[in-house]
Formats: structure tokens, sequence, C-alpha cells
């Protein structure tokens, strides 16, 4: 395709998106995808064309033959999961985006990535209430943080920033082996020491320049993130070594809660350390208390073991539950290798509402860690947008800085530039703060906050429908634009266990499921509830009218599964 055809081809897609929005607007399009499993593999050749093809054929294809398996997830009838927002300025931005393709992993690869991320994430943080310490402007210069792909990426990437931390702690209490025992080697405290060709080769005064993250990571001896054998060093001192990094780490327990997304047993799963999931009850609202937390912690201290990291929620899953931060941050505050982390994948974009974020624990949110929240979730910024905030982000560059000289630029090495390789696990990286950027200028802060009180509203005039409705019941506390309920028990005429409850919602979930071309919903257990069904607005273009009607088919739904069990 050349420039005139790229022109032409582009026009085009443009016209059959507005088309696509229109479509959607009017609620023309079935909600969840209608095809079976494997259909496409009937409509398409098992190999590539030897030969291109025209780009209308493509794009016709692309009309009949993808277009319906795809699930409408900015449909106003789209009520599942987590909305997955898009607007036209953050798709503008992928585009433009796509089109200079670029990896920024270094600032010299285009300076305008690394510094319009920078800004942003300082927009996003005061947004949402964060104090300084979580700028890039901070009074210590470690604060700020990185746009990253999702809240997953997020957490291992903490992860291995928390485990870092938690192992150079214990390290002053359990010595790594030394030369004094036969072993030597050398502990790479950043990338540039540990691959000999960065720091190594730098001459002294260079060194000494290096960028706050780099130098704080060869100013910490005792890290021992992916200790190095020296040149001399015997295969039996990198064994001793090893040995004694492997039995610290085993020690390592990650925390979460019972309603923790499984993101954070992932990133324990990847990094091959314990997760703990601690219970949580109806009575809490379904988040975690400092009770539960302190008894957990001392009952693993006592066995030796070591917290290093707590996956706090504010906005579970399946409920929309945020733990209690207050009652965490003084939990923790005794603990220095306890790193606490908010998973506010969902919810965190709410903090923009300031009658949201005095309910939040305002003060502990700014004595945690680390915070991230998914602004392509109902943050109006298409998928992906990930945005971490963190108090110290030589945490990370500690422990995922590496050098090798064709990564070395004259601004990297003088550390006049935050290079955000340092920050993340890849190398290449999306230039993620551009959709960001244009949908916070286009909204502003005043149509950001329309849009999620907008929700929050219809969100309230579901519930009401709900509650007026005498077959149904809220089985957890409203948050957010959340609500969680099913068939109520008295709704079956007649004493229903907790188990033909349970059966009694999952026939209504089958019900529901049958309707999924007119709306989409998703379920899920709760402790002490058991089987339930999850409403959530999120998408800027459902109405009222659009959540009354959702109620009516519900109930429809609820009708006939009722009729079905009393039969
Ligand atoms: N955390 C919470 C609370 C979520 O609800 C979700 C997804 O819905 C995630 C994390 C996972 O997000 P991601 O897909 O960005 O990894």
């Amino acid at each position: 395709m050349d420039i005139e055809g790229f022109r032409k081809a582009g026009y085009a897609a443009v016209d059959s998106i507005c088309d696509y929005y229109a479509k959607l607007q009017r609620n023309e399009l079935p909600v969840a995808s209608q095809v079976q499993p494997g259909f496409l593999s009937k409509l398409i050749p098992d190999h590539a064309p030897e030969d291109g093809e025209p780009w209308d054929l493509i794009s016709s294809d692309y009309q009949s033959k993808i277009m319906p398996g795809i699930t409408h997830w900015q449909s106003p009838s789209f009520y599942a999961y987590y909305p997955g927002n898009a607007t036209f300025e953050g798709g503008l931005a992928d585009l433009h985006a796509a089109m200079i393709s670029n990896p920024g992993f270094n600032w010299a690869c285009s300076p305008s990535v690394t510094e319009l991320e920078i800004i942003t994430l300082d927009w996003a943080a005061r947004m949402l209430g964060f104090s300084e310490d979580f700028l890039s402007t901070s009074p210590s210069g470690r604060g700020g943080g990185i746009i990253l792909g999702s809240a997953s990426e997020v957490a291992v990437t903490v992860a291995i920033g928390a485990r870092e931390k938690a192992l150079s702690l214990m390290a002053e209490k359990y010595p790594p082996p030394s030369a004094a025992d036969g072993v030597e080697m050398k502990a790479a405290t950043n990338g540039a020491a540990q691959d000999g060709t960065h720091a190594a080769s730098l001459p002294q005064d260079d060194q000494s320049q290096l960028d706050p993250d780099a130098a704080v990571a060869a100013e910490d001896s005792t890290s021992h993130q992916a200790a190095v054998v020296g040149e001399n060093a015997t295969l039996e001192a990198a064994s001793a070594l090893a040995k004694w990094r492997g039995e610290l780490t085993s020690r390592l327990v990650m925390y979460g809660t019972t309603q923790t997304h499984s993101i954070g047993a992932k990133a324990a799963l990847i990094l091959g350390l314990d997760f703990r999931a601690l219970e949580v009850t109806a009575e809490d609202g379904f988040a975690l208390r400092g009770a539960t937390l302190e008894a957990a912690l001392r009952e693993d201290e006592a066995a030796g073991r070591v917290p290093f990291m707590l996956v706090c929620s504010l906005g579970t899953t399946s409920s929309a539950a945020t733990d209690n931060l207050d009652e965490i941050v003084e939990v923790a505050k005794t603990r220095p290798t306890l790193f606490l982390h908010v998973d506010a994948a969902y919810a965190g974009v709410a903090l923009a509402l300031p009658e949201v974020r005095e309910k939040l624990y305002p003060k502990a949110l700014q004595l945690v860690d680390s915070f991230s929240t998914n602004y392509h979730k109902w943050g109006l910024v298409q998928f992906d947008c990930s945005p971490l905030l963190i108090r110290d982000r030589t945490v990370l560059s500690n422990a995922l800085t590496l050098t090798p000289e064709f990564l070395r630029t004259r601004h990297g090495d003088a550390g006049s530039v935050l290079d955000m390789r340092n920050l993340q696990m890849p190398l290449g990286r999306r230039f993620r703060s551009l959709k960001l950027w244009f949908v916070l200028r286009s909204y502003g802060l005043k149509g950001f906050r329309e849009h999620l009180r907008k929700d929050i509203k219809l969100a309230d005039r579901f519930e009401e429908e709900l509650r007026n409705d005498p077959k149904f019941e809220l089985v957890a506390p409203p948050a957010f634009a959340l609500r969680v309920f099913r068939i109520r028990k008295q709704a079956a005429n007649g004493e229903l266990s907790a188990s033909q409850l349970d059966q009694l919602n999952q026939l209504f979930w089958e019900q529901i499921q049958t309707r999924s071309a007119e709306l989409l919903l998703t379920q899920t257990v709760l402790p002490q509830v058991g089987f339930c069904i999850r409403f959530v607005t999120g998408s800027p273009w459902t109405q009222e009218a659009h959540v009354v009607q959702a109620h009516r088919v519900l109930s429809e739904c609820a009708d006939v599964t009722l009729k079905q069990w009393s039969e």
C-alpha cells in the first residue's frame, strides 16, 4: 500500500468505524458474538496467500468474516466483567502511535515518548489526588512511575522490585557468602555492574553521574538481585551464592485475599514464590481487615517466613470491595520488607471524584508503596493503559536495570534522562501516554468526572429497579458502578438450602445467557453468599433507558427460571 492508497483506505476505515458506532448507539448489533467455536477456520484459508491481495478484498473480509466474531464491548448494553472503554480520542492516539511505531525503551529512542509519559503520569496522579511523593517531581527525587500494559504486568513488575528490596533487607541480617568464606564473587547491584560493559567500563567520574535510579542501585552494596560471579570465581562460589539466595527467597510470602484478582497469585507463580490468600467476610463487605492481616503475618513470621508484598484491592473484581487501607497501613508500618501495592485496576479512576476519594482511605492511600489503575477499563482510554505510580521507583530500577553497550546513550550515562526500560520487564514499549494525553485534554478533568458520575448514577438507577422488584436481592454493598445481585430465595416460594439457592441462580444465569444478543453480564461467587450475578455500567454510550431495559430483560429471565424451578 502506498501513501495515496493509505489515504483512501484510511478514510474508508474511519467511515466504517463511524457507521459501526452509529449502529452501536442504536443498539442494532448483538452484544455478544453469536458464533460457534472454530467458526473462523471455515472462512479463512490455512495458508497465507503467496501473492499479495487487493486491499478492498481484505477490508471486506474484515467486515464479513471477522466482525461477526466480535463481542461489542462498546455496546450500551455491555454490563459484563468491567468496562473496556474506547474513545475516538484514544483511537486516534493509537493510530498515530502505530504509524510512528517506535519502541521507546530509552529516552533517546524518541524523547517525546518518555517525556510525555512522565508528564501524563503526573497529570494522572494529581487527578486521582496523590501527593507529591508519587510525582516525578517528588521531594525524594524517586517518585513517579511508568505506564505498563496491564494490571497483571504491573503486579509481576512490582513483585520483582519488592522481592529484591526484601532480599536486600534480609541480607543485612543474613549476609551472602563472601570471599572470607572462600567464595569470590560480586553482587550485581545494577545492570551496569552486572554485565561488565557499562559501569565497569565507565571512568570513575562518569559513574558518579549515573541517573538517580542507577546511582541508588550502585550505592546499594547489599542488593543481591542476580549476583554474578567475578571473573576468577569458581563454580562452587556461584553455587554457594545461588544457594544462599534460594534459601532467602524461599522464605518470601506474598499476600492478598480470596477476593484479590488472580494477578497476585499469578505474579507469585511466575516468580516461584508463595501466595497466601487471606479470608474476608460478607460482614466486612469482602474487604481485608487489619486484624486478619496481622494474625497471618505473625503466624508466618513465627515460622521464619518473610512477608514481602501485599496486593491490596481498591475495587475487587467480584464485588468492587476495597480493603481497609487505614488498618493495613498500620499493620505494615513495622514491617520494612512488606511492600504495599494497591491494585485498583477497575475502580482507581474513580479517585478522580472528590466525593469518592474522601471515602476511600485518603490518608492511608498516600502511605502505600505503589498503586495502579487501568485507564483501559473505566478511564476512557483504549486497551492498553495501566499506569503504575510508585513512591520509590528505584525499587524497580535496582531490580531491572541491565545496560549492555548497545543500549548505552550519552544522556543515559550522564543520568540526565529516565530510560523507561529500567522500570519494566521488556525492553521495547508502546507509546501509551499519547492516548491518555489526548483523552485527558479532550475531556478535561470535568468531562472525565462527568463520565464517571454518569455511570455511577446509572448503576444507582439499575439498583432502584432491582430494589423495587421482589424477585431480586443485592448481595454485596453497592460500589462504584457495580451491583451484585441474585434471585432471592423467597421468590422461589419455599425454603431453599444454600446449595439450592445456588442452583436456582445458576439456572437464572443460563437463562440470562440466552439473551446475550440483547445484553451481557457476568457471574461470580462470593464467600458466604454463593453464586451471583454482576452488573456494571461503564460504556460512554449507556443511557438510562438501556439500564431500565436491562432490568426488564433480567426480570423476564427470572420469571422463566422460577417457572422452570417450580415445575
Ligand atoms: N485487578 C482487578 C481488580 C481486575 O478487575 C482485573 C480485571 O478485570 C485485573 C486486575 C486484571 O487486569 P489486567 O487485564 O489489566 O491484567
